[in-house]
C-alpha cells in the first residue's frame, strides 16, 4: 500500500432512495453512495484522492502545492482547504475570472488563504503544464519545494481513493445481501471512474460502472481512464492486465458545455432535494444523475439495484443561483 493520510470521514453510508424510486415509477431500487459526506467544507469525491496524494507529496518533502482547475474547482477548494490543516502553502493556478465577490468554491479558497492566479479560458488550455512547471521553478528558486497536483487529482496515485471507495462498496453490499448492476458516477477528470472500474473488478463487486460524461466524450474518457490505470499499474508495478479494463461512458448528457446545465439538470436537482433530501449540484451529481434517470427510463439501464455516486459539489450550487431562480420560478 502506497502512503495515506487520514483526511476523509469514512466509510461513507449507503442509503436507499425510496421516495424518490416510487415516485418516478422507475422499477429499479435506486441507492446513493453518500461521497458527499466525506466531510463538511471537505464534501466530494476529491479528498478520497487527496489521501493520497497529499501522504506522496509529504514523502517527497513538499512545503508547497500547485494544483488547477476551473474558478469553482471541487478539488481547488479541497486541495486549499487540506494545504491550511497541513500547514502547506497552497497555489491555485484557475481558469477564469477574479471576482469582485468570491463564491461558493472560490470564496472557500480564499479563506483558505491560497495564492490564486488567474488565467483566461484559452491561455490555460494552451499553456497549463507551462504554467505548473513555471511556478514549480519560481518556488524552487526561492527555496522551496512545490509539488504539482493534476487535474481533479486524477494520476495513478489518485485512483487509489476510488479503488478503496469500490472495497467500501464490497462491503455495503455484502451487509445488505445484493449485488446491483450498475454503479454511476460523473466524470470530470476520469479518476474517480478509472478507480471504480478497476475496483469493481478488482473487489469482484460484480456490478457494471458507468461515468456520466460531464465534459469532453466518450472517446476522450476511455484513453483518460486508461492512461490513469496506466499510470498506477506502472508506478505500484501492480501487474494489472490493463485489457481486462471495462471502462463504459454515458455520453449525451454534457448539454451546453461544462458547468452549463438547462432546465432538465435543475429540476433533477430540485426534485432530488425535495423528495429525499438530498443536493446535487449542476456541474457534476446534477448532470449525471439526470442522465442516469433518463437511461433507466429508455430501458437502457436495466436492473433491481442501481447505487449513484454522490460526488459532493454542493459549493457550485450557490454561484448558478440565477439560472436556478430562473427555472424554479417556472415550475408547478
Ligand atoms: C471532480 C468531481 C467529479 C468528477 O470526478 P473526476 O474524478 O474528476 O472524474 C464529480 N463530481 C464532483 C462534485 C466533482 O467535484
Amino acid at each position: 500500500m502506497p502512503p495515506r493520510l487520514a483526511l476523509a470521514q469514512l466509510p461513507t453510508p449507503l442509503q436507499p432512495l425510496d421516495r424518490l424510486s416510487e415516485s418516478l415509477n422507475l422499477g429499479p431500487r435506486l441507492w446513493v453512495k453518500r461521497d458527499d459526506l466525506t466531510g463538511s467544507m471537505l464534501t466530494g469525491n476529491k479528498v478520497r484522492k487527496l489521501e493520497f496524494t497529499l501522504a506522496q507529496a509529504l514523502e517527497e518533502g513538499a512545503d508547497t502545492i500547485i494544483t488547477c482547475g476551473g474558478v469553482q474547482s471541487n478539488h481547488c477548494r479541497a486541495t486549499a482547504l487540506l494545504c491550511a490543516q497541513l500547514g502547506l502553502r497552497c497555489h491555485l493556478i484557475l481558469r477564469g475570472e477574479p471576482a469582485a465577490c468570491p463564491d461558493g468554491n472560490l470564496m472557500l479558497d480564499v479563506l483558505a488563504g491560497a495564492h490564486i492566479d488567474f488565467y483566461p479560458a484559452r491561455e490555460y488550455q494552451s499553456r497549463l503544464s507551462a504554467l505548473l512547471e513555471q511556478a514549480r521553478s519560481d518556488y524552487a528558486r526561492a527555496g522551496r519545494h512545490a509539488f504539482i497536483i493534476p487535474t481533479g487529482a486524477s494520476d495513478g496515485i489518485g485512483v487509489w481513493g476510488y479503488l478503496n471507495a469500490a472495497r467500501e462498496l464490497a462491503q455495503d453490499f455484502i451487509a445488505l445481501n445484493m449485488t446491483p448492476e450498475h454503479i454511476i458516477c460523473a466524470t470530470g477528470s476520469g479518476g474517480t471512474q478509472a478507480g471504480l472500474t478497476l475496483g469493481n473488478q478488482l473487489y469482484g463487486l460484480g456490478s457494471t460502472v458507468w461515468g456520466v460524461n460531464v465534459c469532453d466524450d466518450e472517446a476522450w474518457f476511455l484513453n483518460k481512464v486508461r492512461a490513469d490505470v496506466t499510470d498506477w499499474n506502472s508506478r505500484y508495478q501492480a501487474g494489472y492486465d490493463l485489457q481486462s479494463l471495462d471502462t463504459r461512458v454515458i455520453d449525451g448528457y454534457v448539454g451546453p458545455g461544462y458547468a452549463i446545465a438547462e432546465a432538465p439538470v435543475f429540476h433533477a436537482i430540485a426534485l432530488l432535494a425535495r423528495t429525499e433530501g438530498l443536493i446535487l449540484d449542476p456541474v457534476y451529481t446534477g448532470k449525471a444523475f439526470h442522465g442516469m434517470i433518463e437511461e433507466i427510463r429508455a430501458g437502457r439501464l436495466v436492473g433491481e439495484n442501481i447505487v449513484f455516486v454522490h460526488t459532493g459539489g454542493s459549493f457550485g450550487l450557490f454561484p448558478q443561483r440565477e439560472q436556478l431562480a430562473g427555472i424554479l420560478s417556472h415550475a408547478e
